[in-house]
């Protein structure tokens, strides 16, 4: 999300007469796009921008802007912490760079804006085959842990003609695949539901391929599952976040589901969509986790074996219930718990991936392999990704190809019939 941020960041200050450069020492304004996720993205922004502060001892006409969630969150209280930020904006803010003058210092924008969902911003993209494209700004879910609800702010969709204008337009431009955008896809509510506005982009021709994130389990309707099997471009995969294994834990976390809901849509989904990859996310030691509930979380992994996961260790943060919570689990606890995790996740990913050895998947060809050039790359539907013993494949190109070896974090294989 803070990728496709920036490239509205971008749009809206190339629309207004700027351009942009690698180069901090010839920058006008650096602009740090910031999340508040977790401490460690905080910890990895402060050491940026302090080092940056040697560049700016030298060019004191150079203007540093913080946006995203820690400007949001800090607010104008940046400006005393560090001295030598200029701008602060938040993420409900993009707009107002067009009119930020930076011979003038010092502008905090960070009010709430209700008519961000309506307003589309020139969007300057990196890529010219996948584009994301935003359906839903802000979260109403207040999962006890997380920022996001007071940084980003309240739901807004937005009117699913102007998203199926955006597509549209991607597809005339040559792009192949998109990617929908929110925090919570599912509780899309506009004109039309998120499963009638996913039919409704799949009657796009020239894109190849629908994908989302992030869908909430509590949110995943039989009717979403059947518009995912029926549209022929809405890829197999689907990142559903459980967290935890433990009901008193999800309970405390507020998910608003069980571990027996979340199974039952689990078991839904692959009945209903076979080979659909399910990838989630998951938090090691959220206040109150027993060895218990940990390994609940353990058998939970064994029991419905994800394609991949994203796992983290709790962290507090501002604002949110689970930071005033009493019985903090200990750090070394944390990391301990997570290490088992990815540990028993990596031979989970690994055994999925082997079972595709000997299958025919489809791949979006992306371009040569980063790792070796002999090769060109791409992903399943799956969004998994395939090094193929073939360089001479065009970006874009849709092709067959069997998987001839599996790894961690990709396969390989030769295409069909080329
Ligand atoms: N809205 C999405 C959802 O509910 O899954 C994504 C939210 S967040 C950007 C992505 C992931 O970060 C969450 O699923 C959660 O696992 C993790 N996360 C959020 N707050 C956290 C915290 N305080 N400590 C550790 N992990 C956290
Ligand atoms: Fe955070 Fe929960 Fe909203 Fe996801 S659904 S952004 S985890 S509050």
């Amino acid at each position: 999300m803070n990728v496709h941020d920036s490239e509205k960041m971008v749009g809206v200050l190339k629309k207004d007469g700027y351009s942009q450069t690698d180069n901090l020492r010839e920058a006008d304004l650096i602009i740090f796009n910031t999340c508040s996720i977790r401490q460690k993205a905080e910890q990895k922004f402060y050491s940026e921008l302090g080092r940056i502060k040697a560049i700016k001892n030298e060019r004191p006409g150079l203007r540093i802007a913080v946006a995203g969630c820690i400007a949001q969150q800090e607010g104008k209280a940046l400006l005393k912490k560090v001295p030598h930020v200029d701008f602060v904006f938040g993420p409900q803010n993009i707009h107002m760079l067009k009119d930020i003058d930076i011979h003038v210092s010092t502008n905090v924008f960070l009010e709430e804006n209700p008519a961000i969902a309506e307003h589309d911003l020139p969007v300057n993209r990196e890529d010219d085959l996948r584009a994301w494209v935003t359906i839903m700004y802000g979260c109403n879910n207040f999962c006890s842990y997380c920022v996001v609800p007071y940084t980003r702010g309240r739901e807004k969709s937005r009117p699913s003609q102007n998203i199926y204008g955006e597509v549209n337009g991607l597809a005339k431009r040559g792009y192949k695949e998109i990617c929908l955008l929110g925090q919570n896809v599912n509780s899309y509510k506009s004109n039309i539901s998120f499963s009638n506005l996913l039919r409704q982009l799949d009657r796009i021709g020239g894109i190849e391929r629908i994908r989302f994130v992030t869908s909430h389990p509590k949110d995943l309707s039989p009717e979403l599952i059947m518009a995912v099997k029926e549209s022929v471009k809405v890829c197999e995969h689907i990142h559903l976040p459980l967290q935890s294994g433990s009901d008193s834990i999800l309970h405390g976390m507020n998910r608003g589901y069980t571990y027996n809901d979340y199974i039952g849509k689990v078991f839904t989904l692959r009945e209903k969509v076979p080979d659909i990859s399910i990838t989630s996310d998951i938090i090691a030691g959220f206040p109150g986790e027993t060895e218990v509930d940990y390994l609940d979380t353990i058998r939970a992994l064994k029991e419905i074996e994800f394609d991949g996961i994203f796992a983290f260790k709790y962290s507090q943060r501002p604002f949110t219930k689970a930071a005033g919570m009493q019985q903090q689990v200990e750090e070394h606890v944390k990391s301990e718990r997570l290490d088992e995790i990815l540990k028993l996740q990596d031979e989970i990913t690994i055994r999925k991936n082997r079972a595709l050895e000997n299958t025919v998947q489809e791949i979006l060809v992306e371009g040569l392999s980063e790792t070796d050039k002999t090769k060109s790359s791409g992903r399943t539907r799956s969004n998994k990704i395939v090094n193929i013993t073939e360089p001479n494949i065009a970006r874009g190109t849709v092709v067959d190809v069997m998987i001839t070896k599996a790894r961690k974090h990709s396969l390989e294989g030769r295409p069909v019939g080329l």
